[in-house]
């Protein structure tokens, strides 16, 4: 029997929960958990949002641990190997972007808690191409976080060939904008953050931001005409797109990693005059993961978190619910 913590209806609070795994799968792992992320699609799925939730769920979809078993066609991971799990626990290997190595676009993709049990856990399966060795020097407690947030606001500087030349700018400093900043600033970019406060100024020139654009002043963004080469979006709330899109380059590019639901309202005209593009893009494939994770094992990249026990799990969650996590909540064993 595998221990779990499952929330048991919408908005629930999550409790103790035991599932009986089954034999383990010729091309399967099992990992011990040791940590695990909260992201803000856990809660997504624990209140139903998305309407696809199956009960009981046990979320966690930013998992660090060890290998404990190895089905039997496995051969390229160990017992006892440090590593990650992510958004998705298991592809289709066959269609067509799973044969171009784009793996994260599959149709057919398992995501670790939609149907399927997560992180919340001692134990956690996954089929084994979706688990990512964690190479030495990147430090494991703060590494389930780079599983789905930081994968999230990585994979577009591979996926637009983003220069050390380039100048990005970050929407939103949160779970995933700090990420971003870090690893845009480690890039060799020229990092701007859009921030909407003083104290979050400085938290963003702390983590990689080289300036920063107040997002409720008008004028100071427009000190900023055609300026950015691409603009990551990292918020789940409603902007004014047509501001930020003045501020991009001919050829640049507003991108999306935050889900918005509101639909977006975007004047043509912008992205005609300047050929503009308005792009998303959601985590990355198995090998824009490990690439990922050599980069911030080079670079000595570490999400900044607050940790909580396993056992504090519902407190955890109420404090990412609150808004308060500064800046990814990961809990331990
Ligand atoms: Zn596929
Ligand atoms: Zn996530």
């Amino acid at each position: 029997m595998i221990n779990a913590f499952a929330a048991f209806e919408a908005k629930g609070e999550l409790r103790p929960f035991e599932y009986e795994p089954g034999p383990l799968k010729p091309d399967e792992v099992e990992i011990d958990v040791q940590y695990c992320g909260i992201c803000h699609s856990d809660l997504s799925v624990i209140d139903n949002e998305w309407g696809m939730t199956q009960y009981p769920v046990v979320p966690g979809h930013e998992v660090v641990g060890k290998i404990a078993d190895v089905g039997v066609s496995v051969n390229h991971l160990t017992v006892g190997q440090s590593v990650g799990l992510g958004w998705h626990a298991g592809y289709c290997n066959e269609c067509t972007p799973c044969r171009s190595g784009d793996h994260n676009l599959c149709a057919n993709a398992q995501a670790t808690i939609i149907g399927h049990h997560g992180g919340f856990a001692e134990k956690v399966r996954a089929t084994a191409n979706s688990v990512i060795p964690i190479p030495e020097g990147v430090e494991l407690e703060s590494a389930g976080p780079l599983f789905c947030g930081g994968i999230t606001v990585f994979n577009p500087l591979v996926q637009f060939d983003i220069k050390p030349t380039d100048k990005v700018a970050v929407i939103g400093i949160g779970g995933l904008g700090h990420m971003a900043l870090m690893f845009l600033n480690a890039w060799g970019c020229e990092v701007t953050a859009f921030t909407s406060s003083e104290a979050k100024r400085e938290a963003a020139l702390r983590l990689g931001a080289h300036h920063t654009l107040n997002s409720r002043d008008e004028q100071e963004i427009q000190t900023a005409a055609g300026y950015f080469d691409m603009i990551i979006s990292t918020v789940n709330v409603k902007l004014d797109w047509n501001r930020f899109l003045g501020t991009l380059k001919p050829r640049g590019r507003l991108h999306f990693v935050g889900a918005t639901l509101e639909p977006l309202d975007i004047g043509v005209f912008s992205l005609i005059g300047g050929q503009r593009s308005i792009s998303g893009s959601p985590v990355g494939s198995p090998s824009t993961i490990a690439r990922m994770l050599e980069f911030a094992s080079l670079h000595n990249i570490k999400p900044v978190i607050e940790k909580f026990s396993f056992n504090a799990i519902n407190e955890a969650i109420s404090r990412l619910r609150n808004g308060k996590a500064l800046y990814r909540i990961v809990l331990y064993r």
